[in-house]
């Protein structure tokens, strides 16, 4: 049987629609040595019962490490090792198949 963890111990740390983003983020805090844990994982894309459209993965980690889990968070947030990348016109996060800025129109740039 499983029973879930009881939710006041943990602290929601991420979100995002993308669930490769959000198990890359996992991985990041695994190297950090935070434990997290993934829920809403099978949600995003499924058909049927659940609505996916606000049904994101989510990172919960224990509350005591939810301060270092977002500072490890943050230094990837504009930098998503996967390939999200940010416009330097107007620092909008752009989908790496973008070549060029979805809000501005500015072309992706190497440097
Ligand atoms: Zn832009």
């Amino acid at each position: 049987m499983m029973e879930s963890t009881v939710l006041e111990d943990k602290q929601l740390v991420f979100t995002h629609p993308n669930s490769f983003l959000v198990m890359n983020a996992k991985n990041l805090l695994d190297i950090n040595r935070i434990n997290a844990e993934v829920r809403n994982e099978f949600s995003v894309g499924a058909v049927g019962e659940l609505s996916f459209v606000d049904v994101w993965p989510e990172l919960w980690v224990n509350r005591w490490q939810a301060a270092k889990a977002k500072d490890v968070l943050a230094d990837i947030e504009c930098d998503l090792s996967s390939g999200m990348w940010c416009c330097c016109n107007c620092k909008e996060e752009n989908e790496v198949s973008f070549e060029s800025c979805w809000s501005c129109s500015q072309d992706r740039a190497d440097d």
